[in-house]
């Protein structure tokens, strides 16, 4: 029998609401998903407005369930992977549909012919303060086909970060689906440790991609290290450099997002490495919301470690009531504590005062991104889909 440490976590009895308490505490986050497609029934066509509904009820649905149950991970895993598995399908039909191919010449990845990319985000600061150039995606300039681009880009990451901090990358980062769905998909981990050590890696490749992009003036990780290339758009390959690159691509994608998700049941990728997501952490320190750890209640069972996806927990941060500072608030461990040891807590109040309050306020932010921003891109992927279908 497999031990306690490593057993897959069981959920302990859910704290159910009673069906009109999580009606009530759902039809903000409903009116708020109508508010956003509001637009999409009044522009397009038949397929955006099937897509428009489907994810209307989807997200509705599953943030009852979040109040019906009690239980935060269990359901924004639906969305979070459905994200992560349909955001490639919407934009790589819109890349072929513009160009007929979703290569591009790395030249034309600079000069800001590009769709744009929020990993980019820590590299961008530098680089466009000297040349009114960013790395990647493209000129600080306004161009005609995205007039705002930039501006918007970091308008948008600035009010996301500052209402969920690190929680960006459990309910807003479409690349974090991929993973988070290649590490459901078995049922028992098959390697069941890695060395903590590993969690600095981030923060060295952060270092290392920002100082190198502002001396080279390069967009250094959409080059040579973004494994997400391979699903989204990358360098035309014509020679043995961007071969190269490609292969680089290729490899990162199949170890960190597919084949080390699947053993070890991790985000291997958002633990082990992006840049993004370590500079992201960083902004956990501004954030209102975070998870604690009653001592009291605590049994030191270890399955909220366990139960982590991003070895967020250390024995000595629970032993301290915290979190380390690369969580992603995505509710696992309080969901796993069969103690009511893991709470979520708003920061300024005393620890265990009212967790589900805590719960709440943080869920009404972080869902309401979650529906403008991935709820969007889901209802784009499922118009693209419903396009694809022989029958009309
Ligand atoms: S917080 Fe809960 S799940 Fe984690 S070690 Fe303590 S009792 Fe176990
Ligand atoms: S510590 Fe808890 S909330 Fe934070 S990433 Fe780990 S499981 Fe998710």
């Amino acid at each position: 029998m497999a031990s306690p440490a490593l057993a897959r976590p069981r959920t302990p009895a859910p704290p159910f609401r009673s069906i009109g308490r999580s009606i009530l505490l759902t039809l903000p986050m409903a009116l708020w998903a109508l508010l956003m497609f509001t637009p999409s029934f009044q522009q397009h066509g038949r397929n955006s407005h099937i897509g428009a509904v489907a994810v209307i009820l989807f997200m509705t649905t599953l943030f009852f369930l979040m109040m019906r149950t009690g239980k935060t991970y269990r359901w924004r895993r639906y969305f979070f992977v459905a994200l992560g598995f349909l955001f490639p399908v919407g934009f790589i039909a819109a890349l072929v549909a513009l160009r007929g191919t979703m290569s591009i010449p790395i030249e034309r990845m600079v000069s800001g012919d590009t769709p744009f990319c929020f990993m980019v985000t820590p590299m961008l600061l530098i680089p466009a303060a000297f040349t009114r150039t960013v790395i990647f995606p493209g000129s600080i300039l306004p161009t005609a086909s995205n007039p705002h681009s930039i501006a918007i880009m970091i308008g948008i990451w600035s009010a996301m970060t500052l209402v969920v901090g690190k929680a960006w990358c459990s309910y807003i980062c479409f690349f974090g689906g991929i993973e988070e769905g290649f590490a459901a998909f078995p049922k028992h981990m098959k390697i069941r440790r890695l060395d903590p050590r590993l969690r600095l890696v981030p923060w060295a490749i952060l270092l290392f991609v920002v100082v190198l992009s502002a001396a080279l003036f390069e967009p250094v990780y959409c080059m040579w290290l973004c494994p997400f290339k391979t699903v989204t758009e990358y360098p035309a390959v014509h020679s043995v450099e961007t071969a190269i690159q490609m292969g680089i691509f290729i490899t990162l994608f199949a170890g960190l997002v597919v084949v080390l998700p699947f053993l070890t049941k991790k985000r291997t990728q958002c633990a082990y490495f992006c840049p993004f997501g370590a500079f992201q952490s960083l902004f956990n320190k501004i954030n209102l919301f975070e998870i604690r750890f009653d001592r009291e209640k605590c049994v030191d069972c270890t399955l909220c470690r366990t139960a982590c996806p991003t070895q967020a927990l250390s024995a000595e941060s629970i032993r301290d009531g915290k979190t380390l500072l690369n969580c992603m608030k995505c509710g696992a461990c309080v969901d796993s504590c069969k103690k009511d040891a893991a709470v979520w807590h708003l920061k300024g109040t005393k620890v265990a005062l009212k967790p589900e309050r805590a719960r709440l306020l943080f869920l009404y932010g972080a869902w309401a991104m979650a529906t403008m921003f991935g709820g969007s891109i889901l209802a784009n992927s499922v118009a693209t889909m419903i396009g694809f279908l022989p029958f009309k």
